[in-house]
């Protein structure tokens, strides 16, 4: 059996850019995974979309979304009166292979200085993992939330979000959410998770 360590540096675990599915071979541990993929092309029952309070579409994920679902989503949206920071809404997937999207909408790391930024994106983990468990998600994929033009740092932002599944997992109401996917786009994302996920989820 590999060591928890030995699968992070073995990156041939993760499933290669043009595989779309979500390949249980990426897996840190039975119910946690760090992949770095188009979050659009996942099977999942829930992804989690990095929104804005409009909740009606932006560049960077959220275009990829929006693009990807089809135009019922944005009219599934507009019936929704945008959202708070350091917290989320959930919609249908429609043309996406996933079932559900969660729209999150991290705090801009620069305006709310650095203790605040913490609760907000944590707020934004918490409320994301509750929607999915209500909704009967079984899993949930999570895009890198305001580490993108939001200006987070991706190593400070992944301790949050690691730390917060963490929490959540350890608790009753998370007992049918089988598998958490932390979904990374660009590497300097991926190497924060893979650093910092030990710290939380040590090896056996
Ligand atoms: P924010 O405004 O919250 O910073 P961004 O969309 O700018 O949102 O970035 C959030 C994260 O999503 C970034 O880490 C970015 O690299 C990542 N990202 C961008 N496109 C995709 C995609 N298609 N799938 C997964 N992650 C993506």
């Amino acid at each position: 059996i590999p060591t928890l360590s030995a699968l992070y540096k073995d990156k041939t675990v993760l499933p290669s850019d043009d595989e779309p599915a979500y390949k249980p071979s990426s897996a840190l541990n039975d119910r946690i995974s760090v992949i770095r993929q188009d979050i659009t092309k996942l099977a999942v029952d829930s992804i989690v979309n990095a929104a804005n309070n409009s909740l009606l579409g932006g560049g960077g994920v959220d275009g990829a979304i929006h693009r990807a679902a089809g135009p019922k989503l944005y009219d599934e949206c507009e019936t929704l009166d945008g959202c708070e920071t350091g917290s989320a809404k959930i919609t249908d997937g429609y043309e996406l292979p996933s079932r559900k999207v969660i729209h999150a909408v991290g705090p801009i790391y620069w305006k709310e200085g650095k203790t605040n930024a913490a609760e907000l994106l944590a707020g934004c983990y918490r409320t994301s993992l509750q929607l999915a468990v209500d909704n009967n998600c079984r899993s949930i994929a999570f895009s890198a939330l305001s580490t993108g033009v939001y200006g987070y740092p991706s190593d400070e932002a992944s301790l949050v979000a690691i730390e917060t599944v963490r929490k959540f997992l350890g608790e009753e109401r998370a007992d049918k959410l089988d598998r958490v996917i932390f979904c990374n786009f660009l590497e300097k994302d991926e190497t924060a998770y893979f650093k910092n996920i030990p710290l939380f989820f040590p090896p056996a």
